[in-house]
């Protein structure tokens, strides 16, 4: 059996995408970021001009579909039919996605796309309650961790680099609001889950942090294989 399910979590900056996407490419699996698709919808509601009541977000949910395919640009997010891939990283949806992902009926349908995207396993998923919620029974589970500081110098250059304007003052503050925000919900925190790999990516750099989980990865399908 090669098709093992790999759920990465963490706080943002924490080098997740940048890892689980490479990690999938040496695995020849696919690579899921479920962050885009709570981004997405929270577009979608931000379009809208809803209010954080549970009969509108029942209706947005009804009425939207969310998607990803990887293609040789990386992966696209669709939302409807429309390729929102860049639309979903400014700083005002970063800001907007944590109130909306907190509501459950949001997540219930988020999830159960997640669950189908992965039951058939090579797959690395991340997001914040992969590990805990999407796939409790993961082969793998890693919760990767980093300093403020550098998650919010990471972001910063990310920013930069795609051509946004970014001050990593500001950054670092919305970073820690974020993370206050997913840790303290109701539903789904953010939690590392019961048997999951802690990385604290500090000090490493993305090559290391890759080699670090794949080579998690090989192990794990060996073991596998035995039972
Ligand atoms: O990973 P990314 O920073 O793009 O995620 C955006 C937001 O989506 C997070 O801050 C969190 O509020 C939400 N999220 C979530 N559960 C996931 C993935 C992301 O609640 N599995």
């Amino acid at each position: 059996m090669n098709n093992i399910i790999i759920a990465i979590d963490g706080p943002s900056g924490s080098g997740k995408s940048t890892t689980a996407r490479e990690v999938a490419k040496r695995l020849g699996y696919i690579y899921i970021d479920t962050g885009a698709m709570y981004r997405a919808t929270a577009l979608a509601f931000q379009r809208e001009h809803l209010n954080f009541e549970d009969d509108d977000f029942r209706k947005l949910m009804d009425s939207i579909t969310i998607s990803l395919e990887n293609t040789v640009k990386g992966q696209r997010t669709y939302l409807n039919d429309e390729d929102v891939s860049d639309l979903i990283r400014t700083p005002e949806i970063t800001k907007f996605v944590s109130p909306v992902s907190a509501n459950g009926i949001v997540r219930d349908k988020l999830v159960d796309i997640q669950r189908k995207l992965g039951e058939k396993g090579a797959v690395v998923m991340d997001g914040r309650d992969i590990g805990t919620v999407v796939f409790p029974n993961a082969h793998l589970k890693i919760y990767m961790i980093a300093s403020a500081e550098t998650r919010a110098h990471r972001r910063t250059l990310e920013m930069k680099l795609s051509g946004m304007q970014a001050d990593e003052k500001e950054i670092k503050k919305l970073l820690l609001e974020r993370d206050e925000y997913d840790s303290n919900r109701e539903i789904s925190p953010l939690r590392r889950a019961d048997g999951a790999i802690e990385i604290d990516t500090s000090s490493i750099t993305i090559a290391e942090q890759t080699d670090l989980i794949y080579n998690f990865a090989l192990h794990c399908i060996n073991e596998v294989n035995k039972l």
